[in-house]
């Protein structure tokens, strides 16, 4: 049987250097845990409008739609700012996310607990935090038609449209309860139904999803406000939160936010399955190029090492080998080593991107 094949697209600013770290354990694990990948690496955003005048080519769409799983750094950087809005590199990004229908965006908020007290909250109401929100991305008011902003009388007006059909809210409905049996069974489905009927729909479709397919989940609804109180107050009451495009771009934002560090933030972004069974599937650090860091060995690697372990989880089934990464990362924080990013207000002494990967490999190493 041939390897899984894995699609790495580094793209801009810190995305290579935190790309570098996760190939070194890529390495690893087919070294020594006989999980071999085939790579192939491509470019993506900047790297490649600077390449190819194009933010993403075709070539690099197919082989994207090919791959088992794409892992991604991030694009961008002051250099393209002034380019055209349609080659612009977030445009390779969005042509990946909407070509390949990636409609349900996992984004994990997991506090280590060596980090407990970078959070804005208390530790006790964030340590040991592990939930996942679940937000539609493919659909919703950034999406929505009519759109646009035009005259009425004297005054202009913006105009953009919440839409969401039963299908759209059917297909996250399900990766949200699938998500939940392999963790602690608990979804809440948030929305606002008390003044949208966006949010009606969206509720009964849950719900009738809940009772035909996935009874064993305990499901629970909220407001999507009332959602955002609770996250801050008693985030650890949530397993999984699924919701919507809108909704989810602000909860998860406030949700990643107890953990303490954007470098520390992954995320996947699946869809629909594959011949072979696994689903389109995209993964990629929270954060962007870091250009005020890049070139420099600050940048940390985790955000990125962390999405790599989403994908040995959610693309290869392999869970046990992404919680061994998990408590690797895990380790090496308990044992005081930070990149800069990490270093709190008593400071102390950063290691550099490729010593954090390093000692992270080192860990694995211990853990066989
Ligand atoms: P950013 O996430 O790149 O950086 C914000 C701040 O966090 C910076 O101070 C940066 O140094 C720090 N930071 C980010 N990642 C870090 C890491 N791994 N280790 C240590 N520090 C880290 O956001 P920005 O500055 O608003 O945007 C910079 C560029 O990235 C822009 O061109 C933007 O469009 C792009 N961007 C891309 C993505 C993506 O590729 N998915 C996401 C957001 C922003």
């Amino acid at each position: 049987m041939s390897n899984p094949s894995l699609l790495i697209l580094a793209g801009d600013g810190i995305g290579p250097e935190v790309m570098n770290e996760v190939k070194k354990i890529i390495g690893w694990y087919g070294e020594k845990r006989d999980l071999a990948f085939d790579v192939e690496e491509d470019l993506v955003g900047g790297a490649a409008y600077d390449a190819h005048g194009t933010p993403l080519t075709d070539a690099t769409m197919e082989r994207a739609q090919n791959a088992d799983a794409v892992l991604l750094g991030a694009v961008g950087g002051p250099k393209y700012d002034t380019l055209d809005f349609s080659v612009k590199p977030e445009r390779g990004l969005l042509r990946l996310r909407k070509e390949m229908d990636l409609f349900s965006n996992l984004r994990p908020a997991q506090c280590f607990d060596a980090l407990a007290d970078f959070s804005s909250l208390k530790r006790d109401v964030v340590a040991g935090l592990d939930i996942m929100i679940v937000r539609e991305l493919t659909s919703g008011v950034y999406f929505g038609e009519p759109r646009g902003i035009h005259k009425e009388g004297n005054e202009r007006v913006g105009i953009n449209t919440q839409r969401y059909t039963e299908s759209e809210i059917a297909r996250v409905a399900r990766s949200a309860f699938e998500l939940a049996r392999r963790r602690n069974n608990k979804v809440c489905s948030m929305e606002k139904a008390n003044v949208m009927e966006s949010g009606v729909l969206w509720r009964q479709v849950v719900t009738e999803i809940h009772e035909a397919e996935y009874p064993d989940v305990e499901l629970s609804h909220m407001y999507a406000d009332a959602g955002a109180m609770q996250l801050c107050r008693w985030p650890k009451q949530f397993d999984v939160i699924v919701t919507d495009n809108l909704f989810g771009d602000l909860l998860s934002d406030a949700a990643a936010m107890l953990t303490g560090s954007l470098g520390m933030l992954p995320s996947a972004s699946l869809g629909a399955p594959m011949a072979n069974g696994r689903p389109k599937a995209l993964y990629e650090p929270v954060h962007g190029s870091a250009p005020d860091i890049a070139g420099q060995g600050k940048a940390n690697p985790i955000a990125c090492i962390l999405s790599f372990a989403m994908a040995l989880r959610y693309s290869f089934d392999n869970g046990d080998e992404a919680t061994r990464l998990e408590q690797a990362v895990e380790r090496v924080l308990a044992d005081g080593k930070r990149t800069a990013d990490l270093l709190g207000p008593e400071g102390g002494t950063p290691i550099s991107t490729a010593e954090m990967g390093d000692a992270i490999i080192a860990a694995l190493d211990a853990s066989i």
